[in-house]
């Protein structure tokens, strides 16, 4: 049997610390820091590559999804009003609690040498948010910035939904059939995961020793427990206070979609077991539950939202740069943006860490250090995204009086 993805990269990261050690002992550093890495570096321009027509296809394909759905105005506001929201919440808790507990700050990495030009790029932030809206929106996808391809792919499939027939669906049928030919090639990159992993964990290893697992461990920590307080505290107030429904239910109800989307790291793999429980088990209408959590499934993220704000903050202060407040709204901002632009599956979410990174400046081989923890933390962000689709679905199933849910809180007040 084959073995599966994460135990692959386990070992790769396990395998690759070993060697980085080896190379330390035996004296050839230097082999695994110019050579070696080139593989993670391979790896890395391999996912940089598909970043643009991913999130094109995947937006369009996820907003077009919407014209089908009856009273499409309000259900859109309370949805897109409900993601942003949570997000919000999401992205705040990770940043509150990056700058508490600082878990980049003082780290040796090997990453001091800060690249030329980079304090003038975070002094021009301000002139980012104008940036969304492109003037040329293909020159802004041939050059890879991401906020206006964003911007441009959500206004280009709302109107999609907007044209007359023969139109729409020949345009909705050809993102989708774009989208998944993305997937499928994202999930082909992936498969080469284990030797980004080792290639990029043995170059840091090697150059740094075990100096890169405190800092490691502690940023790890810090995003966890933000996914923690964001899925047990603030989720369920918001169903218990908001939706009259009672958290536990909810969960008991959705644990096979959360368990499929730990296991597998893809919201959009997890996404018929997600619809299965919300309709099946939480009393969900089909109506809305395939409003929802479709959409959901590509724009609604959470757990990413939150883990991209944590890892951006966290390189920023491993680089020794200090983020203005202002900066780290920028951060904020981007971190939305960035997890709105993420596809649903493994490792959507490092890839767009490089729009913030690119956003405020700082050098794109801070991905290098933080892809050595990603997929477990992929795993936790997944869940925590299903999660946050599946509390919005009853949130708003339950605002459209929808009587059919099982699980409302048992005394109604
Ligand atoms: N794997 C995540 C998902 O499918 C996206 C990410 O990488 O953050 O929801």
């Amino acid at each position: 049997m084959k073995l599966k993805l994460h135990w692959q990269i386990l070992i790769a990261l396990l395998a690759g610390i070993v060697f980085a050690f080896l190379a330390r002992i035996f004296g050839f550093e230097e082999f695994v820091v110019d050579k070696v890495s080139i593989f993670g570096t391979i790896f890395i321009r391999a996912l940089r590559m598909i970043i643009v027509p991913l999130i094109v296809s995947s937006i369009i394909s996820g907003v077009t999804g919407i014209g089908s759905a009856e009273n499409f105005g309000r259900l859109s506001l309370k949805t897109f009003s409900y993601y942003i929201a949570t997000s919000l919440f999401a992205i705040l808790t990770g940043l509150i609690l990056v700058n508490i507990i600082q878990p980049g700050v003082g780290a040796q990495l090997g990453f001091e040498q800060i690249p030329e030009g980079l304090h003038s790029n975070v002094e021009k932030l301000g002139t980012t948010l104008l940036g969304i809206i492109p003037t040329n929106p293909l020159k802004a996808m041939v050059n890879g910035d991401i906020l206006p391809t964003i911007f441009f792919s959500l206004l280009f499939g709302f109107f999609i939904t907007k044209a007359p027939d023969p139109y729409r669906k020949q345009l909705t049928d050809f993102f989708q059939g774009v989208f998944e030919v993305m997937m499928r090639l994202t999930h082909f990159i992936i498969l080469f995961a284990p030797i980004g992993v080792f290639a990029l964990i043995a170059k840091i290893v090697a150059q740094t020793g075990t100096d890169v697992f405190a800092p490691l461990a502690s940023y790890m920590v810090t995003v966890i427990l933000a996914l923690t307080i964001h899925a047990v505290i603030t989720l369920p107030t918001l169903l218990y206070f908001v939706g009259n429904i009672s958290p536990l239910a909810h969960f008991k109800a959705m644990s096979a979609a959360l368990l499929t989307a730990f296991s597998t790291s893809s919201s959009s793999a997890t996404l018929p077991l997600t619809m299965d429980s919300a309709e099946n088990n939480a009393g969900a209408s089909n109506k809305i539950s395939s409003f929802v959590l479709p959409l959901g499934a590509t724009i609604n993220m959470d757990g990413t939202a939150l883990y991209e704000c944590v890892a951006a903050m966290f390189i920023a202060q491993v680089y020794g740069i200090h983020l203005s407040f202002e900066q780290q709204f920028i951060v904020v901002i981007t971190a939305l943006l960035a997890s709105i632009g993420a596809a649903g599956i493994p490792m959507a979410g490092l890839v767009m860490i490089t729009i913030i990174l690119r956003a405020v400046g700082l050098p794109l081989e801070g991905l290098g250090l933080i892809l050595a923890v990603d997929r477990i933390l992929d795993m936790m962000r997944t869940s925590v995204n299903v999660w946050s689709d599946s509390c919005g679905t009853v949130l708003i199933a339950k605002s459209e009086g929808e009587t059919g849910l099982k699980v409302l809180r048992k005394k109604s007040s």
